[in-house]
């Protein structure tokens, strides 16, 4: 598999990340977990009552230096997928003939890259992937990001959960 966007993908183990409803993105799960050091269990911690491990019944330790720790969930990067190169597809917009007077615009493939030689898989931008259809290029080896993973207020990609064929 080749990534043919500029940038590095980051795969992020979606077990590691929560779906945030409100923007339809997954995103750091920002929430406290209690963790037994003894038994490697994790459960959510609910509030700052006595709480002990399902397991070895130890309780959890305000200090947090008993065997049962608060922790939060870092996203887990399980693949670092650098780019190999850059596919190209240009999108314009052209102005359409208005319909009912509310102005209309076309977006027209005015370029695309030839896909390279082999028989790889190739992680393309959205873009790419639009544009190569509308070109008529075979499309059984691209592939695109799958649900990105944001931060929290939505702004920042840090990765994404995988990767999918291209609609
Ligand atoms: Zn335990």
């Amino acid at each position: 598999m080749r990534n043919f966007t500029p940038h590095c993908i980051k795969i992020i183990d979606q077990n590691s990340v929560v779906f945030d409803p409100k923007i339809r993105k997954y995103v750091p799960d920002e929430r406290i977990w209690l963790y037994c050091k003894s038994c490697d269990q994790k459960w959510l911690w609910d509030s700052d009552d006595k709480q002990s491990c399902p397991i070895c019944n130890i309780c959890y330790a305000k200090n947090n230096t008993g065997i049962v720790i608060l922790v939060s969930n870092e996203p887990i990067i399980i693949a670092s997928i650098p780019s190999n190169g850059m596919l190209s597809g240009k999108i314009e917009t052209v102005p359409g003939e208005p319909i009912d007077g509310v102005p209309v615009y076309v977006k027209k493939v005015v370029g695309c890259d030839p896909l390279p030689d082999g028989d790889d898989m190739l992680i393309v931008s959205a873009i790419y992937a639009v544009a190569a259809r509308q070109s008529g290029l075979p499309m059984d080896r691209l592939l695109v990001i799958a649900d990105p993973v944001v931060t929290p207020d939505g702004n920042q990609i840090l990765g994404c959960i995988g990767v999918g064929p291209a609609m």
